[in-house]
């Protein structure tokens, strides 16, 4: 693959940055901020950097398989750093607590957002922020990518394309990952089977009250479906284990948008995902209420004191004129 020239002012810069880094993964992290900012961190640890890596919630029981995971510090820290790189997250906002650092750089591939530098690196066109880390740490220094590094970074592309399914698993998507399998030895099966087959029994529970609250709106166009607080408590689950359940609500035939709502009092929130089959862009959607994401995967943030009705409706309002 060739080395592209918008890399090179970043790779340049970190390659060359004497100071503190703190690598920051979003809040409620998935698979792509976790996977990049642990390839970046293994990279820029191997070039001698004083790099650390963090985020505001624990690394998700489906992502702790991968190499340094529990390197991750836990957000907000005493520590100033000299550099925070925010990964995968449209603004340091997104990482839901204050970090200390004299300058930000941002490398993510969310569309819009907060710029801090010159060397920002943001490709809304990328599948996955790990597809921009993988060219990232190969203009560094491509022999920086080893097995470790590579199943970082295979894990979060993977992810992010719902394994390699969902709409932004494009050509440039499987491209590298056949370039992450033959040349790095990933092995696909293992990610696979850490990351989707060792579910707890408490998420099954959660799933099953989910799904009983599984409904059709706009003529079976739209569907919703969503969590309250009192029943993770009832089941010791945790807001990791409602990952991917958005997924059930958009399969059903007919439906173009799904909705998954999330009880979070301790925000005095509604986390809202919402997802779209491919016609519908989502994100504009959750602009409205000051989230954001991609056109098909796309999350905002409601105050508690609407009802969880009041919530559908002004949602469903919003969504209506998008399908
Ligand atoms: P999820 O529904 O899995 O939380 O997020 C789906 C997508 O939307 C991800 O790309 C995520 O980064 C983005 N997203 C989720 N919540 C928010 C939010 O509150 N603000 C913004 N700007 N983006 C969000
Ligand atoms: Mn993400």
């Amino acid at each position: 693959m060739p080395i592209k020239d918008e890399f090179v002012p970043a790779a340049r810069f970190l390659k060359n940055f004497e100071g503190k880094i703190l690598l920051a993964s979003h809040e409620n992290p998935d698979g792509d901020t976790v996977g990049s900012a642990l390839a970046l961190y293994l990279a820029l640890k191997k070039l001698g950097k004083s790099v650390k890596v963090g985020c505001r919630d624990p690394v998700p029981y489906f992502l702790q398989f991968l190499p340094a995971s529990r390197e991750f510090l836990k957000l907000p820290v005493e520590e100033e750093f000299d550099l925070c790189v925010v990964v995968d997250a449209s603004s340091h906002k997104r990482l839901g607590v204050p970090v200390r650092a004299k300058s930000f750089m941002r490398i993510d591939h969310h569309k819009g957002g907060d710029f801090y530098r010159e060397e920002d690196l943001v490709d809304a066109f990328a599948p996955a922020t790990a597809a921009v880390v993988y060219y990232l740490i190969k203009n560094i220094d491509e022999d920086l990518i080893d097995r470790e590094v590579a199943t970082c970074l295979y894990t979060g592309l993977a992810t992010d394309t719902g394994f390699f399914t969902n709409s932004n698993t494009d050509a440039e998507a499987l491209k590298l990952a056949h370039l992450l399998v033959e040349r790095y030895g990933v092995d696909p099966h293992e990610v696979a089977v850490n990351v989707k087959e060792r579910n707890p029994l408490r998420r099954f529970k959660l799933l099953s009250r989910a799904l009983d609250t599984l409904e059709l709106h706009l003529g079976g166009k739209v569907s919703s479906m969503f969590v309250l607080k009192e029943w993770l408590d009832e089941l010791g689950a945790s807001y990791e284990d409602t990952e991917g359940f958005v997924n059930y609500a958009r399969s059903l035939d007919g439906v173009e948008v799904a909705v998954f709502i999330t009880e979070r009092p301790e925000e005095g929130v509604w986390k809202v995902s919402l997802r779209s089959k491919g016609k519908a862009d989502v994100s504009v959607v959750c602009e409205r209420f000051g989230g954001g994401g991609h056109k098909y995967a796309a999350g905002c943030k409601i105050p508690l004191n609407l009802s969880l009705k009041e919530v559908k409706e002004k949602l469903l309002e919003e969504i209506r004129k998008v399908v």
